[in-house]
């Protein structure tokens, strides 16, 4: 339970930016709730992978993975301090972090009913507020009306850098080209799809982080919220 007023808070950026890290801890900091929204759309590809749904070329059978929409539950749990995601109740918090997923999952996100599905789930998330979410629409299109809206960004090589290094750590195999290659597509794919593309809100906060700490950008957060909070 949070001892702060209950706002929405949106935190929109490009893949790698460090948006997650930062609004998990803004959220634990502040007692919020935190919704990884890239990680819906990621279970999504993930669905569709499982089901032979992408063929080796990588085109989507659009129209099998819209009729089983109804059939995703996609679910978040803690566990020892971590957020899990779930997929029809099964923990698919590692295989929605490989790489394979990582290049299926932006065509996936640019197909209108897969966006309006995950977009609605999102929204009734947030319904009571005292959330924190990131993704690339939720200060446009899934909360227009959040009280805090912030756009991460950071150059495509520094956030490379910092995905290599995050999933070594996982004990992911992958080297600088492919994720940096992977970062730019994904960033295009993002940015010219039909569908609420990647955009800043024109009342969003823009925070570039490429030569901050973690430390620097969690307190740069922590202090727009406070001040958001002052003028409510
Ligand atoms: O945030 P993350 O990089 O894990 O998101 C994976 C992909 O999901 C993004 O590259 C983007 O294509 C898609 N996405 C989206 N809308 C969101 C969140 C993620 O289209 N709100």
């Amino acid at each position: 339970m949070s001892i702060f007023p209950l706002i929405t808070i949106a935190i929109d950026g490009y893949s790698s930016s460090g948006k997650s890290s930062m609004a998990r801890q803004l959220a634990k900091t502040i007692g919020y709730r935190y919704i990884d929204s890239g990680a819906m759309y990621r279970a999504v590809a993930l669905y569709a992978m499982e089901h032979n749904m992408i063929n080796p070329e990588g085109t989507i059978d659009t129209r099998s993975l819209i009729a089983a929409l109804p059939e995703i539950k996609i679910g978040f749990r803690i566990e020892d301090d971590r957020q899990i995601t779930t997929l029809n109740d099964r923990d698919v918090e590692s295989q929605i972090r490989s790489m394979a997923v990582s290049n299926h999952v932006s065509p996936i996100a640019a197909i209108p009913e897969v966006r309006h599905a995950l977009v609605a789930m999102q929204q009734q998330m947030g319904e009571q507020k005292g959330i924190v979410m990131d993704g690339r629409d939720i200060g446009t299109t899934v909360f227009p009306d959040a009280e805090m809206k912030v756009f991460v960004n950071a150059s495509p090589q520094t956030r490379a850098q910092r995905r290599v290094a995050e999933l070594i750590e996982k004990g992911i195999a992958t080297t600088y080209e492919e994720v940096l290659s992977n970062v730019i597509n994904r960033d295009h794919i993002d940015e010219t799809r039909a569908e609420s593309p990647l955009r800043k809100a024109d009342d969003a906060l823009v925070l570039d982080n490429s030569t901050l700490t973690i430390d620097e950008q969690n307190s740069w957060l922590l202090e727009r919220f406070h001040e958001i909070c002052s003028n409510l």
